[in-house]
């Protein structure tokens, strides 16, 4: 009631106004806020918990709002993206049916991922390419999740796609190429789950926080920000890493930022020494693309890493994440579902996972 009173008052005096809910604080932005009131009625409102001057073009997003945002995400078993735990989205670039998307599953979360990630619809370049599966694959995803308990991660390539993917997502994934697509920004800012926004291949780290702030304003503050190579001079990988984005993006917003290295390098032989990178630098978490045989994926075989070299990279990356404070998840519980087709599984990722034993003697 203090909030739309602060509100009325502001807006009677000609200010125009936005409101959000940025975790469960209401914040009212408005420009020149005490000089259109005056000094005294301004410091006479009551309910204002703190003013906090602003001057990024991206009010909601700054890190003069708040420190850090812990991005929960809902699920069977849900988790949070931008605590010291590392969030790890892995899976195919497209799902291409059940049993590969089922098997994929199945050896990332043996092999310690936290989340499924899977296309549905796919943006490709060519019109002429595999454009994903569309609603089977949504279901998949669905069925995937209840076995396994990872939360699902998808794109979503257009507004009107939303109500038939609400019930089958737990992440909503804006591409690259939809960066800039206010109208799906503004649809994704009016439902309460989580966005993981990319950055666009030509983008600066500005307009991807302006395009952050475009859901963020109109109320969904559980945005995900993501890092994916830009477009540089450079052939011999798909896009550049931006690697100084993430500890730059860090300066500047309280929302968590990950790194997606397939796309950026286009080739998997790069996928691990980039995410060691990225963890180096800061990022909140890895978005890999992963298939049980990449030489005949439908979409990005380029880049897309074998179950055991997905396995691999995270044992390697387990020092470089303690080195810089934080962990990786604890791996889930992988016990059998006798209805589970497991034939695209490596028996290495199906057995149960070595429970390893960090520094302060947590299990990793
Ligand atoms: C993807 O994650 O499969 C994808 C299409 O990525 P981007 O939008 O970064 O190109
Ligand atoms: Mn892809």
């Amino acid at each position: 009631e203090e909030c739309a009173r602060i509100r009325e008052r502001l807006e009677a005096g000609g200010a125009r106004v936005s409101a959000a809910r940025v975790s469960g604080r209401d914040v009212l932005i408005c420009a020149d806020a005490r000089a259109t009131l005056g000094e005294a009625a301004f410091d006479a409102l009551r309910g204002l918990a703190d003013v906090v001057p602003i001057p990024e073009p991206y009010k909601l997003a700054s890190r003069r709002v708040r420190d850090a945002t812990h991005v929960r995400v809902g699920g069977p078993r849900p988790t949070v993206v931008g605590a010291t735990t590392l969030a790890l989205i892995a899976g195919p670039c497209s799902v291409e049916g059940l049993p590969m998307l089922r098997g994929t599953a199945r050896a990332v979360a043996a092999a310690g991922a936290s989340m499924l990630r899977g296309g549905a619809f796919k943006p490709r370049t060519s019109p002429y390419a595999f454009q994903g599966l569309g609603v089977a694959a949504l279901e998949m995803l669905s069925t995937v999740r209840a076995e396994t308990g990872l939360p699902v991660v998808t794109e979503i390539m257009d507004a009107r796609q939303l109500d038939a993917m609400l019930p089958h997502v737990d992440v909503f994934q804006v591409g690259a190429r939809n960066m800039q697509n206010f109208s799906l920004l503004a649809a994704l800012g009016d439902i309460r789950r989580p966005v993981l926004l990319k950055r666009g291949a030509a983008a600066t780290i500005e307009e991807l926080l302006l395009a952050a702030e475009h859901v963020l304003a109109r109320g969904n503050g559980e945005v995900v920000l993501c890092e994916r190579g830009v477009r540089a001079h450079e052939t011999r990988t798909r896009n550049t890493l931006d690697v100084a984005a993430v500890p730059v993006l860090q300066r500047e917003t309280h929302l968590p930022v990950i790194v997606d290295p397939s796309h950026a390098a286009g080739r998997a032989d790069l996928v691990l020494p980039l995410s060691l990178a990225a963890v180096a630098a800061g990022a909140d978490g890895l978005m890999i693309e992963v298939h049980p045989t990449p030489a005949t994926a439908l979409s990005d075989g380029d880049q897309s890493l074998t179950f055991d070299a997905f396995a691999a990279l995270l044992r390697t990356l387990e020092p470089v994440a303690t080195a810089v404070g934080r962990t990786l998840p604890a791996s889930a519980d992988t016990a059998v579902d006798s209805r589970l087709d497991t034939a695209l599984v490596p028996r290495a990722a199906v057995a149960t996972p070595a429970r390893r034993e960090n520094a302060i003697g947590r299990v990793a």
